[in-house]
């Protein structure tokens, strides 16, 4: 009985009151209405707005949080005659794509790491566009709409890691000048002593115990794990990683952005992948960053130097990797500035990203991206098979 009750207990979902954070860490402002980026916020906001959409649930994390996808249009029918590695071997795509592989279909995820909200609200004002053709501040995107129209699917994750979202018991951090402390400690964790484990010393241990640390922070599912660092190809693998690798396999789709929190500009990062997706990569880079700078909103307002794709290096293997070798996508992380502490631009003035400016960064971003992939060949005609 006893153990029972203590499975019980062990299997309950975690939040931020089973752990001692700082009551000063705590301290919020009042988010704008646009800002959803809380787990029962989008789970509201999915359930009362979405009409066009359909929501599914593709999974339940680890704590036992429901996975919710809002999708759009119709997928790509019908299977390949091969699988994606013997598509590469026999040297072209289409033969994993099936028969409707000249079809453009797009996923975009957010909320893997639960301490970082842009994407999320970044999403939830997408999918609000979608809906409406406005965000949820009335602001209209008509060429947002435009793109999506022409394109034949689009999948939206808002929360890919609920559990960790759900750990991180605030809606909106108070701004704290250029100090990152507060929004590390919610990312990274703290050890006991309160010190901030940090990045990349967070990766060190997979699955994390929660006991060794004041704060887990928002990285780990229930279980402990870093869902960008799973064992991809383990049969042990998290059901938040289940989640999206069936989606990827499911969907195919060209392009697929994992947004995240974590630069002090809009930063999408080079996957590894395979090299003949890496000339789309900079193309993609070139078309989000040079528009981002024209905006504004990168840390040079020159649209050739803040949109140069050289300067980003290869990351290690990654959840991207993984999505990538399970479906071809062109998978791409974008690091968002984070609305709780500001960083300088490349003069060395001091800029601060507004609330607004963070959701127009984040809505510029997908407006970029799906017109990209409109206007491209996609995934058939980029073909990760050539050499
Ligand atoms: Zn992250």
């Amino acid at each position: 009985m006893i153990a029972r009750l203590a499975l019980a207990l062990a299997c309950l979902p975690l939040c931020g009151a089973d752990f001692a954070i700082p009551a000063d860490y705590l301290r919020e402002v009042e988010p704008p209405p646009f800002w959803v980026g809380d787990v029962d916020g989008v789970a509201r906001f999915l359930e009362t707005r979405v009409r066009k959409g359909k929501v599914t649930r593709i999974g339940v994390s680890a704590g036992g949080r429901p996975i919710l996808a809002v999708s759009y249009g119709t997928p790509r029918l019908g299977k390949g005659t091969s699988t994606y590695s013997g598509s590469l071997g026999f040297g072209d795509i289409r033969a994993f794509l099936g028969p409707q592989a000249a079809k453009k279909v797009h996923v975009a995820m957010a909320g893997v790491h639960g301490g970082e909200f842009e994407g999320i609200v970044g999403l939830v004002n997408l999918i609000s566009v979608l809906e409406s053709g406005k965000d949820l501040r009335g602001k209209p995107w008509p060429a947002i709409a435009e793109a999506a129209a022409a394109i034949d699917r689009i999948v939206i994750v808002p929360v890919a890691n609920p559990d960790g979202r759900a750990r991180v018991p605030v809606r909106m951090l108070a701004h704290r000048g250029e100090d990152h402390t507060v929004q590390e400690y919610f990312n990274t964790g703290g050890r006991r002593d309160g010190k901030l484990i940090g990045w990349p010393q967070c990766k060190e241990h997979i699955p994390l115990d929660f006991s060794t640390t004041q704060f887990p922070g928002g990285y780990p599912n229930d279980a402990g794990v870093n869902i960008q660092h799973d064992d991809f190809l383990s049969p042990r693998r998290q059901p938040e990683t289940e989640a999206v690798l069936r989606l990827a396999s499911e969907e195919r789709p060209d392009l697929m952005l994992n947004m995240h929190t974590g630069a002090s500009f809009i930063q999408p990062l080079r996957t590894f992948m395979a090299p003949a997706m890496m000339p789309h990569f900079d193309a993609f880079y070139r078309r989000v960053r040079g528009r981002l700078a024209r905006e504004g909103l990168q840390s040079s307002d020159d649209p050739a130097a803040a949109g140069d794709p050289a300067r980003e290096r290869v990351m290690v293997y990654n959840l991207d990797t993984a999505l990538h070798l399970v479906s071809g996508t062109l998978a791409i992380l974008v690091e968002s500035p984070a609305h709780g502490f500001s960083r300088s631009k490349r003069t060395g003035a001091p800029f601060r990203h507004t609330p607004e400016d963070l959701l127009n960064a984040q809505l510029l971003t997908h407006e970029e991206a799906l017109g990209f992939l409109r206007e491209s060949n996609g995934l058939a005609g980029w073909n990760p098979a050539r050499r």
